[in-house]
């Protein structure tokens, strides 16, 4: 097991964060957590057995590898729901298991169908529309057909869900583009209403969408980023906390990513720092090693821009970051010795790294960022 670095996840920050999401979007309305991405880097197993006991008992996933470790995990006692990739090999294993699946072709219909036949069990589906995003679902003008493929093979399949998704509801920029997105979506709902097929739930909001427009909060929001106590831009912050009177940040970060020092050594000034030239010390100088680089998913992009903490102070990245190992500046840290704890997210005395600000270094989104923290790493519930 690798020991370089480990991310602790905090059960009582997300606890308080479903509690805010629950209290916002109510009672009525399932909250569905979303964990594709090895749940946005905190860990499959260990993120969703904490989302169990902070009373989840439904997700998103979205493919048959993830749903399996969900599965094995927590059984029969949650609902999983797969959004993309199913192998046609695969759909016998999540029918028997009831595994919920999007269905956004007719070939993938057609398919279940026939596995559900053999199997004598129903598939239970999410039927996908395609509203404007332009990626995967049936179009508007495809229902009858498939309104009509649904009545027929009512036998086989069950119409759990009607869905879709929203092309970037987290810039207002778009706020065209997803108002007509929600327009289509009540059309196509209103067009398998007149064929008297209506399905358990309909769902399309995602993080952002659920904050800013209301109305696609529907029977289910998908939220992925803001269980984890992210913002999915400034943007929705900024609206959020406007239709408030305490301008404070509800939510808070379950992740914490922490190593510690694996060297200290002495640099002349004049010397140059790592490979290659890109940071020349200009005074003498004492630096530490870390041991995780960019295979460990700390971004190359963070070459003499990250920032860590150690013994509660901050300390920058100098020289590029490497395949395994990273150089921070330690100059002014009097005591600062090898095996000192160093914070890459989280606090640290009274100062933090958050994922923005570490995302905004390297000009990677929070859930780019996230979901490149390496599966190698241990994680651990706090
Ligand atoms: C990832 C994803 C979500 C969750 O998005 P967040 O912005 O993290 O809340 C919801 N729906 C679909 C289809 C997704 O792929």
């Amino acid at each position: 097991m690798h020991k370089n670095s480990i991310i602790e996840i905090d059960h009582k920050a997300h606890k308080n964060n479903i509690a805010f999401l629950k209290k916002l979007f109510g009672k009525k309305i399932i909250l569905s957590s979303v964990v594709k991405g090895n749940a946005y880097g905190h860990g499959l197993k260990e993120f969703v057995i904490m989302a169990f006991e902070n009373a989840i008992t439904h997700f998103f996933v979205f493919d048959v590898e993830e749903a399996k470790i969900i599965f094995e995990a927590l059984g029969n006692k949650v609902t999983i729901v797969i959004m993309g990739f199913v192998a046609d090999d695969d759909l016998a294993w999540a029918i028997t298991n009831k595994i919920e699946f999007f269905v956004f072709e007719r070939y993938r219909l057609v398919k279940a169908t026939k596995i559900a036949k053999q199997l004598n069990q129903k598939g239970i589906i999410h039927i996908e529309i395609e509203t404007g995003m332009n990626r995967t679902g049936f179009k508007i003008n495809e229902i009858p057909k498939i309104a009509q493929y649904l009545i027929k093979e009512r036998q086989n399949l069950h119409f759990k869900g009607l869905c879709t998704h929203y092309a970037g509801a987290e810039s207002i920029a778009n706020y065209l583009r997803i108002k007509n997105q929600i327009t289509a979506f009540k059309k196509a709902e209103l067009l398998f209403d007149t064929f008297n097929l209506k399905p358990d739930i309909r769902h399309s909001a995602c993080s952002a969408a659920a904050i800013m427009f209301p109305e696609t909060r529907m029977d289910l929001v998908r939220i992925g980023i803001l269980q984890y106590g992210l913002w999915p831009s400034t943007e929705v912050l900024v609206s959020y906390l406007n239709t408030k009177k305490k301008k404070i940040d509800p939510l808070q970060r379950v992740i914490t990513w922490k190593s510690e020092v694996m060297s200290i050594q002495k640099v002349k000034s004049g010397e140059f720092i790592g490979y290659g030239t890109s940071f020349m010390a200009k005074n003498n100088m004492k630096i530490a090693t870390i041991p995780l680089g960019y295979s460990h998913g700390y971004s190359r992009s963070l070459s003499n821009h990250g920032r860590v903490l150690i013994n509660g102070q901050r300390c920058v990245v100098v020289g590029t970051v490497n395949m395994n190992m990273i150089t921070v500046d330690v100059s002014e840290i009097d005591l600062v010795k090898k095996g000192d704890e160093v914070v890459l997210i989280g606090n640290q005395n009274d100062l933090s790294i958050s994922v923005a600000s570490f995302s905004d270094f390297s000009n990677q989104l929070n859930y780019e960022l996230l979901t490149r923290i390496s599966k190698t790493i241990p994680r651990k519930i706090k």
